[in-house]
This record gives C-alpha cells, structure tokens and sequence, in this order.
C-alpha cells in the first residue's frame, strides 16, 4: 500500500498520477482537514472535496477549486439578503456540504461520509481525514489579529502578510485508527507537494502523526511543492519567507529532514541538489509539474521507487 499525506490542489494532482501509475486501491491518502470551515450551519471540508472532485474528473478546471458546469443561484440568493457570501459555494457542491451536514449530525464520523462522498464519485483510492475530530487552522497576521484559515485564504485572497500560523484543537485531536494504521503498514508514504505549513502541518500536528511518520523515514518521500523558489499557485512561498524560512527546496529540505530519507525536486532546482544534500536529505530531480500530461504518473512511479529503495 502506498500512504500520501495530502493537502489539496498539489495532493490532488499528485493522486492522479498514483491512481493511474498503480492499482487506484493500493493507495490511501490522509488528507488534511485544518482548512475545514462551518459555513451557514454546513460542515465544508475544502482539501477533502479538492481531492474527491479531482480523481472524480470533476473539478472546474478553470477556477481550480469546485465542480465543473456550476451554477450560483444559492449564493444569489444569499447575497440578495445581505448574508456572507464570500466563501463559493456552488449550487451542485452544495448538496456534497448538506449531505456531510446532515451525516456528521447524525452520529456518523468525518471518515464515513468521506468514504461515502467518494464512493459516490467513484473514486479509486481511499481518502482519510487525518483526524475525525476538530482542528481549525488560525492565522495571524502582521498587524496582531487572528483569523480563520478560510478568511485568510478566500476572503482576503492571502494578500497579506501573516506572522504565525496554529492549529486550534489539534492537542485534543486524536488521529483515527486508520490513519495509523496506513502509516505504520505502507510499504512507500509520500508527501504530496502541498503547501508544507497550512497543508501538511495539520496533518503532522495531530499528536503521534509526526512520530509515527518519522519512525519510517527511510521509506519516505517528499515532493517539493516550491519550483525555482515559487509556489506553482497559492501563498506557500510567501509564507514560507513570512515565517522565517527560506522559499527554496532547501528550505523545503529542512522541514521535512526529519520525516523522509529524499526529497524529490523539479527539474528546474538541479542545481541545488547538493544543498539539499547538505541540508540533510538525498535529493531526486525530475519534472514534477503535474499540468504537463504524464508527469503525475511518472512523479508517482518515482517516488514509490525511491522509497522502496529500488531506485
Ligand atoms: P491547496 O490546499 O488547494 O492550497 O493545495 P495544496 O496545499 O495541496 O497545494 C498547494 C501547493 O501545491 C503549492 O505550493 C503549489 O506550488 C504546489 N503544487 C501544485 N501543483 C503542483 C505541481 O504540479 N507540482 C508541484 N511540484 N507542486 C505543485
Ligand atoms: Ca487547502
């Protein structure tokens, strides 16, 4: 079995390519559920649904979040009574929230609806939140306020700068016996190039999760998702430099050391290989940009090879 720890876009594309490189049931993702947001009474679960409506072929290529061929009306009419209306939520998305709404209070945990949602979807792989509790990804920014991942991210189109980011609830969360159980019996864990402080770290920061990862480093592998010393879409470059770090696969290098023997990086970063040796990790370069047609599979091909030691 092969383990991914998923954020959402980058995880999502990363995913494709496992599914197509392999029997779509060998892999199970643990995808992470800090950006999950309660909105109008819903229960919306962003990198989850990102991961779902991709492997269903269903994303809205364009928007790069959501289904294809939406319609806006509820929103519409939300907006038309002065209700918050900067959070998207399409007409046909909508019934994927109200059906996990209505699941969640009816006992059923995160795990279950997400099997059910992506059963439905008919996707391959297994998709497991890393936690069936609570924890909300908070931000602060510069000028001394915290605010919710999503105010961050949609509201305020993460154009400004932040100073710390926590995990609210996470030191209460309890990672499920599933995901557990993936890390500690895949015989390859990848960490899918996602955004390594708001995607990843979630995941990581649900108590035993690091450890458990760490145990096995030998048998992980990281992807970078900082190409040339960008992120490819979204904030992680700024982040990463907001928050002290460097936006560099080195610096990419030093955050995930601990967690995985190599650390596969573009193409474009070849030089920069031997200080991603020196920062403590073995460095693999290949094409890692997932909207070139055939990298994705070729990317999961590689890194199951690299961390079953057979390349
Ligand atoms: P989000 O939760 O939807 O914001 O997505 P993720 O955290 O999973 O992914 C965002 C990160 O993925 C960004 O840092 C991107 O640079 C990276 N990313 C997206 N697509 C690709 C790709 O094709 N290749 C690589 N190497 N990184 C990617
Ligand atoms: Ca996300």
């Amino acid at each position: 079995m092969h383990a991914v720890l998923a954020g959402g876009v980058g995880a999502a594309r990363y995913l494709i390519g496992a599914t197509e490189a392999f029997p779509p049931a060998d892999t199970t993702a643990i995808v992470n559920v800090g950006d999950d947001i309660v909105m109008h009474g819903l229960n919306i679960s962003p990198d989850l649904d990102t991961c779902t409506y991709t492997l269903a072929g269903a994303i809205d290529p364009t928007r790069g979040w959501g289904l294809v061929d939406e319609t806006w009306q509820a929103m519409e009419t939300l907006a038309g009574y002065g209700g918050e209306s900067w959070f998207g939520l399409g007409d046909r998305d909508l019934g994927t929230h109200l059906h996990r709404t209505d699941r969640l209070a009816s006992g059923a945990t995160l795990t279950e609806v997400t099997a059910e949602i992506a059963a439905r979807w008919g996707v391959g792989c297994r998709l497991l939140p890393v936690t069936d509790d609570r924890v909300s990804t908070m931000v602060t920014l510069i000028d001394g306020s915290e605010i919710t991942f999503q105010e961050y991210f949609v509201r305020l189109g993460h154009d400004v700068e932040i100073s710390s980011v926590r995990f609210d609830g996470v030191d209460s969360a309890r990672p499920t016996a599933e995901v557990m159980h993936a890390i500690t019996t895949a015989d390859s864990l990848v960490v899918a190039p996602s955004n390594p402080i708001v995607s990843i770290g979630p995941v990581l920061a649900v108590p035993g999760v690091r450890d458990a990862v760490a145990a096995r480093r030998d048998r992980n592998v990281a992807i970078s998702p900082i190409i040339g010393g960008r992120a490819l879409k979204g904030p992680a470059d700024r982040m990463l430099a907001e928050l002290g770090q460097e936006s560099s696969v080195i610096g990419v290098a030093r955050i995930y050391r601990e967690l995985a023997s190599a650390l596969i990086i573009d193409e474009a970063d070849r030089d920069l290989a031997p200080a991603v040796e020196s920062a403590g990790m073995r460095a693999v370069v290949a094409p890692t940009i997932m909207s070139e047609p055939g990298v994705a599979a070729s990317l999961a091909r590689l890194a199951v090879a690299v961390a079953t030691g057979t390349r």
